[in-house]
């Protein structure tokens, strides 16, 4: 498989995840990441990086969701436990979920057979933040911030050989010529690349502060969260369906503001490092499949990886593996196409 020229579609944590999967597997191929944007310029820079599959996460069955995020979460904690973790930005970190009504909402059935650490917050821990929360579990997870990872991983390419090309594509055809399989891990691009109306922004904005005392997270009521990471800690949030707007909205900064500063007062003062703006690329079903697309005769093998939602950070690897098993399936003749 020497020959092959394949293209990696984006520079978020997908694509370049993906990249490197597909590099250990297909060492000799020819790959070239192409991307419109890079590091802090994607939507992947903004995410705080938790470890925390939720409940809008869903691969076609059961059995590959819970597939893709056990792959996942070892692909990181290997990495965190080698030498590299430090500086590829992976670390762990244990916390808080508290709800004040719901107790389904503080279970998380993927990190309770996953993780080192998760049990029921005790009657103590329901009374460390403010507020009269009824619920609680605490857990170690991991932290992947990709302000670090997309560079570190970005090096690691490079020194295989790997190529990056800067470029907006307005579809598969503008490079179908150069390339026997593109893998297509565009995001929210993927909306318009694919046509794809089951892809959905959910607008997210989050507050970075300087509070180098905090080393837990906590999640509370209304998409409130805490979470510290390597220089700042990241403030949220909120979840806006269907919403492109890239502005920071000063009624976000103010509801976030307060509704982090209640849940843990001494976060009163802290300094405000900057505020972001992303747009999670929502699909019901996170998109991992082959396809193939007909130019001037010429059939091109596409295989998708997009529509982590809110949780791509954590479910990169997995769902990138899975990809470059359907790469390796259409080269061996096990394909449909
Ligand atoms: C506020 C917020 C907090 C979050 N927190 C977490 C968290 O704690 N944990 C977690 O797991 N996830 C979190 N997420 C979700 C996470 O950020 C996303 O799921 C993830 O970044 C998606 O990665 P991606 O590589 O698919 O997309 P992106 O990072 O958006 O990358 C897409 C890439 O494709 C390129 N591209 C798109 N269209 C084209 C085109 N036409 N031509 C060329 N290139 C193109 C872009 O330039 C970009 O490089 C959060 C998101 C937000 C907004």
């Amino acid at each position: 498989m020497s020959d092959l020229n394949i293209a990696v579609l984006g520079a978020g944590v997908v694509g370049l995840t993906t990249a490197f999967q597909l590099k250990t597997e297909f060492r000799n191929a020819n790959i070239d990441v192409i991307s419109e944007k890079f590091n802090e310029e994607t939507t992947s820079h903004v995410a705080a990086g938790i470890f925390r599959p939720g409940s809008g996460f869903s691969g076609p069955t059961e059995e590959i969701t819970e597939k893709w995020i056990n792959d996942s979460y070892h692909y990181w904690d290997d990495i965190r436990n080698n030498s590299e973790g430090g500086v590829a930005g992976i670390t762990s970190i244990s916390g808080y979920v508290f709800s004040s009504e719901f107790p389904n909402i503080v279970r998380n059935y993927y990190l309770e057979k996953l993780v080192p650490l998760y049990r029921q917050a005790t009657e103590e821990e329901l009374k460390l933040c403010s507020g009269i929360w009824k619920y609680g579990s605490f857990f170690t997870t991991l932290l992947t911030q990709c302000s670090l990872y997309l560079p570190w991983i970005t090096v690691k390419l490079k020194a295989k050989g790997v190529r990056f090309i800067s470029k907006r594509i307005e579809g598969f055809g503008d490079i179908q010529n150069n390339y026997d399989a593109i893998i297509n891990c565009t995001g929210l691009g993927a909306k318009f690349l694919c046509n794809d109306k089951k892809i959905v922004p959910i607008r997210g904005q989050v507050i970075k502060v300087e509070a180098p005392w905090l080393k837990t997270f906590f999640y509370g009521n209304y998409d409130t969260y805490i979470i510290p990471g390597i220089g700042s800690v990241t403030l949220g949030g909120c979840r806006q369906y269907d919403s492109y707007d890239m502005n920071i909205n000063k009624y976000d900064s103010l509801s976030i503001k307060e509704r982090c500063e209640t849940l843990l007062p001494s976060l009163k003062g802290a300094k405000v490092l900057g505020e972001r703006v992303g747009l999670r690329p929502h699909r019901d079903i996170v998109r991992v499949e082959k396809d193939v697309q007909i130019f001037n005769d010429r059939k091109l093998k596409i295989v998708h990886n997009y529509g982590h939602g809110g949780y791509g950070v954590t479910t990169a690897p997995g769902t990138s593996i899975h990809a470059v098993k359907l790469v390796r399936e259409i080269f061996s003749g096990n394909s449909k196409l």
